[in-house]
């Protein structure tokens, strides 16, 4: 029942696309007893593969990780503001978004958009007879459901990425703000480039700046599209792009992320990163990866500027 009430809200938000979805899957879904069974075959190869792929990028970014002399040895206490105002200088700051900005999913949790996503891609491809195994069907991250999808063709990768987006727009709406963050955007866009990079869509990023009037401090956005799924994040593809387009060098720039996946992503490509600990015990799995730094909130760095 939650699922559904969520179905309804989002279909409000969305309008007539998802709401389509929604209909179709009303008696479709119910038909099949929640499953569509069937369709391994030709899937399963292509998910042998596309999973090799994405390991291999994963691996070939730690491989290459070439971040010589960070200017302060790995943490093993949460950094004060003096560290931190060592550490970031005059340099531009790059924010992942989901984390040190906002908490995407708050109206709606990464179970229910997963969840939607599943629905989605049956019913889109209902011909094919699309099934999922039993991890992902369990599988409460949205990004996991996408990555696997992706895995079963490049028409199963637009759609599914095509379909989390517009749920991250909607999300992005009603996204709860992580404390002190617009404070910390608003104030070093005073001395410096604020920009942000994320693995969620551009779109949905967009949107949050806008709802809370923030666009204005944004010197740019990169965010994921339907060709870069497999070069997200721990890939450094996202973050050279970023560098790249800004016309900039790694040393110019911190990285402010609040996953193990944001640190590789910033070493492999060479940059300084701040760890966003903002859960118990974050400080510890942070560690074996060697962030330049960690705080518990980003009252630490607005005391830094
Ligand atoms: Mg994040």
């Amino acid at each position: 029942m939650q699922v559904d009430a969520a179905f309804c809200r989002i279909a409000d938000l969305l309008g007539e696309d998802i709401q389509e979805v929604v209909t179709g899957l009303s008696s479709s879904y119910l038909r099949a007893g929640g499953e569509v069974s069937g369709a391994t075959g030709r899937f399963g190869q292509a998910d042998l593969r596309g999973g090799r792929e994405i390991e291999q990028g994963i691996q070939s970014s730690s491989r290459d990780s070439s971040f010589g002399s960070p200017s302060l040895v790995a943490p093993t206490r949460l950094a004060s503001p003096a560290d931190i105002a060592a550490l970031i200088g005059d340099r531009t700051l790059i924010f992942d978004f989901d984390g040190p900005v906002c908490s995407l999913f708050s109206e709606f949790t990464n179970v229910q958009v997963s969840d939607i996503m599943r629905r989605s891609i049956r019913w889109r491809f209902r011909f094919q007879r699309v099934s999922f195994p039993p991890k992902i069907n369990r599988e409460k991250d949205p990004f996991e459901v996408l990555r696997y999808v992706a895995k079963l063709g490049e028409d199963f990768g637009i759609a599914g990425e095509k379909k989390l987006s517009a749920l991250e727009v909607v999300a992005a709406r009603t996204a709860k703000p992580t404390p002190y963050a617009h404070e910390l955007i608003r104030t070093a866009s005073k001395s410096r480039d604020v920009v942000f990079a994320s693995n969620n869509a551009t779109a949905a990023v967009k949107t949050y700046l806008a709802t809370h009037d923030l666009d204005r401090y944004a010197s740019g956005v990169f965010g994921r599209s339907s060709h870069i799924l497999s070069r997200l994040k721990p890939d450094r593809f996202l973050l050279e792009h970023t560098l790249s387009e800004l016309g900039l060098s790694p040393d110019q720039v911190v990285y402010i992320g609040d996953s193990t996946t944001d640190v590789m992503a910033a070493h492999a490509s060479g940059i300084r990163a701040i760890a966003y600990a903002n859960k118990p015990g974050k400080l510890a799995s942070f560690m074996p990866y060697e962030p330049e730094a960690v705080v518990d909130s980003m009252s630490v760095l607005l005391r830094a500027l």
